[in-house]
This record gives structure tokens, sequence and C-alpha cells, in this order.
């Protein structure tokens, strides 16, 4: 590649998207992915994605949506959640914004391979998999990249999104804010004795949220969040005394738990990138911010990342100006890292907020829980952050007819 074009190192679902997006714009990228494509044939992902409205908008003007609704996916038309302590509830339901669902939820590797097969019809897009970045130079006329097999490949910009553990950003020395929630989030697939009505739920332990996502065969994707000593006595229990413990803690909502998949667990920190951008690199998804999926927000902020960038990066090209100046970068950078810490504060204070015994706190969370229940307008503008449709939303996220 010449050093006019772009490269993206890591092919997650963000990575993916801003390969996807800049291809489909037109603009000459290379996506570098270290891990082979997983086979369809691979057993089923127990860790599923909550996709916002916002990134469906972005899948359908890339022209990906169509692949992806073929796929195992459920739309889910209202969300419940409430407090263990005081019970308090708010109920969101779709038909009140007259909208067909609040979102979606999907394995991630459909994700993946939707944007892969479209990246495969894009002639600007070439794509290296296996190939791990392994160096990285920056200098005044391009950022050098070395595979680990030797190969060196150049471009005007790099833009990591090769997650929370960036190896790009380390090389190229970027901080990091971080915080350990002491949280763990165990995740696993599990069948219900009751139907789950295609409702999002999320019921707030003292330890942490517990969520239950529907998904299209009626079982429901939980994501648990627990005390990480407690998820890891969790974690070992057998599956008859999983379930007890699951079905309870869930208050029975959805019945008993009949059956369930392998378990995972994540644990969780709030990491967030000093910067995001430096003369001829730019961080995106979870390389630039890490943050608690109690909202499953994070695929979500990671797109609007992705999208954001190359729209700032579209517009330097079609003025024939170098994509990789701080000067472009910049406006990449005022444009997310704000909207991205207000999302971070907002959901560790909700965790704090929720994730306590005490009785007072209970009463006084119930309380505001109930007012928001009761309060229409407040009620559906939550749903509409929810949603991803509020907000400084980049063109994609906004686009209305489909890219051919
Ligand atoms: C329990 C849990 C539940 C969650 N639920 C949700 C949810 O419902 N909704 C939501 O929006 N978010 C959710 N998230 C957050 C979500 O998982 C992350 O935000 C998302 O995976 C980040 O995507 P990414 O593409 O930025 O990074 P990643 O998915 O981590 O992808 C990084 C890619 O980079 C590649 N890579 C790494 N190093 C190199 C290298 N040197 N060279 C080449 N390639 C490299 C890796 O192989 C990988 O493919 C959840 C997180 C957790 C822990």
């Amino acid at each position: 590649m010449d050093a006019a074009g772009i490269m993206v190192i890591g092919g997650g679902v963000v990575g993916a998207t801003a390969a996807c997006a800049l291809g489909t714009a037109g603009i000459p990228v290379t996506l570098i992915e270290a891990h082979p494509t997983a086979p369809a044939t691979a057993a089923r992902d127990p860790r599923m994605f909550a996709i916002t409205r916002a990134s469906e908008r972005i899948f359908r003007a890339l022209g990906v949506w169509d692949t992806m609704q073929e796929q195992d996916h459920c739309a889910f038309t209202d969300m419940e959640v409430w407090d263990s302590v005081a019970n308090g509830c708010l109920h969101f339901d779709s038909a009140e914004l007259a909208e067909p669902c609040l979102g979606y939820v999907f394995e991630p590797r459909v994700l993946v391979a939707a944007l892969d097969a479209r990246m495969q019809s894009l002639p600007a897009v070439q794509v290296l998999q296996p190939a791990r970045c392994a160096a990285l130079q920056i200098d005044s006329e391009a950022a050098r990249v070395t595979l680990q097999d030797g190969t060196e490949l150049q471009a005007a910009l790099v833009i990591a999104a090769d997650g929370a553990d960036s190896p790009v950003r380390s090389m190229l020395g970027m901080e990091v804010e971080c915080d350990d929630y002491h949280q763990t989030s165990l995740v696993a697939l599990v069948r219900t004795g009751l139907p789950h009505h295609y409702t999002a739920w999320q019921r707030f332990l003292p330890g942490g949220p517990l969520a239950f996502l529907p998904l299209a065969d009626g079982w429901c994707a939980i994501v648990w969040t627990l005390p990480t000593g407690e998820a890891n006595r969790i974690l070992a229990l057998s599956a008859a005394d999983f379930h007890a413990e699951l079905a309870a803690a869930f208050e029975y909502r959805l019945g008993d738990i009949l059956d369930s998949g392998p378990r995972a667990a994540w644990p969780l920190r709030r990491q967030h990138a000093e910067h995001y951008v430096t003369p001829r690199a730019a961080l995106i998804g979870d390389a630039a911010h890490v943050i608690h999926p109690l909202a499953g927000q994070g695929v979500n902020l990671g797109l609007l990342d992705a999208a954001s960038l190359v729209e700032v990066v579209a517009a330097a090209h079609a003025r024939g100006r170098d994509p990789g100046t701080l000067h472009t970068l910049r406006r990449y950078e005022r444009w997310r890292r704000g909207d991205n810490l207000l999302m971070m504060t907002a959901m560790t204070g909700i965790n704090r907020l929720f994730s306590n015994a005490s009785p007072v706190l209970g009463r006084l969370r119930s309380g505001g829980l109930e007012l928001v229940n009761r309060t229409v307008p407040l009620r559906n503008l939550l749903m509409r952050h929810a949603m991803g449709l509020e907000g400084d939303l980049p063109a994609l996220a906004r686009a209305a007819d489909p890219v051919q």
C-alpha cells in the first residue's frame, strides 16, 4: 500500500466497520487482523451484543444490514429494569415511540462475517488475516507497520481498533486512565421456564446488575455482574446449583432455569485513553475506552467512533488533505471523547448507586425509577438515549438510505 492509504489494525466489529466505511467511501484501506475468521460451525458464543438502533443505521448505510438480518438475531421491543432492594421498576416499550423495536441481540461473529463479506466486494479494501502488527513507527511522512512475518507496510494514518489491551496504543506510548470495578461479568446462554416476551430484562442486585437478553430460539443470553470472588464461586457451581441460584437471583421472573450452555467470565475495568489521536494514528472502540457492560453500550460507542473518524478522514480526503495530521484528527477526538466520557461516567455512577445494599439508598433509587417511569417525556428521552438516537451523531448513523 502507498503512504496515502489508511491502515486499520484489528478486525473485530469496530475495526471491520471502520474498514468497510472507508472502502465504501472509496478510500484505500488495509485491514490487519491477528486471528483467522471463526468457522461458521464453531459453538455459539455465550457473549451476545445488544445493538442499538443507531448501530443498525450504520450497518444499513454500509449495506450489511440485510446480510445480518438473514442470520441468527433477535429484536427486542421492551426493556424492564428493577431494583432488588426496594423493587422500584422502569419499563420501556418501543410502541410508545412508534418504533418497531428498541434494539437487537446479535452474536459478535454474525456481525463480523457480514462486514467481512461486504469488504470482499469493495475494491478499495485489502484484508490481511491472520496477520499481526508487531511494530509501528511514526515519522513525518508515514506510519510504518511491521507484521510478525516481517512484512513492512506504510500508510498516511493507522487506526487502532485492536481492543482493550491495544498493542498499537502501547507502541504509540499513549496513556490510559484505568479503574478496577472489582466486579466480574459472568455470561452464559440459558433456557428459561417462561417466555422472554422479546424483552431485555435487568435486575439491579447489591453485587451488580443481572441482565437477560432475549434470543430468537427462545433462550436468553445472561450477563451476571458480581463481585469477583462471588463470580468465581458461581462459575464453579454444578449446572443444577447454577440454575437454582440464577433463577432465585432473578426472582423467578422467567421461571426456573431449565438448561444452560458453557459459562465464561470477564473481569471488569473502566479504561479511557487520555488522548484518542497522535500524528498519523487514532484509537477507536475498546482501544480508546472500556465501559461497564450494564447498558450494553461498548460496541455501539465504538461504531460511532468508527463512523465519526471515517467522516473526518473522508472530508480531508475529498479536499486532497493529508488525513494523518493532528489538525484533522483532533476533530475526531473533540467529537467523540466528550460523548464517550459522559456515557462512561453515567455507567460508573449507575453501577455505584445500584451496587449496594443500603435500604435508604434503595428507597431513593426505587423512588427515582418510579418517578421516571411515570414521567413519559423523561422516559421517552431516556429510551431514545438507550437506542443511540440522541446526541451529535455521525452522518452514517443518521443516514436513511442504504449505500448500494
Ligand atoms: C460481559 C460483556 C458484555 C458486553 N455486552 C455488550 C453489549 O451487549 N453491547 C455492546 O455494545 N457492548 C458490549 N460489551 C462490550 C464489547 O464487548 C466491546 O466494546 C467490543 O468487543 C469492543 O470491540 P472492538 O472491535 O473495539 O475490540 P475487540 O472486539 O477486542 O477486537 C479487537 C481485535 O483486534 C485484534 N488484534 C489485537 N491485537 C492485534 C494486533 N497486534 N494485530 C492485529 N490484530 C490485532 C484482535 O484479534 C481482535 O479481533 C460487552 C463487554 C463485556 C465484557
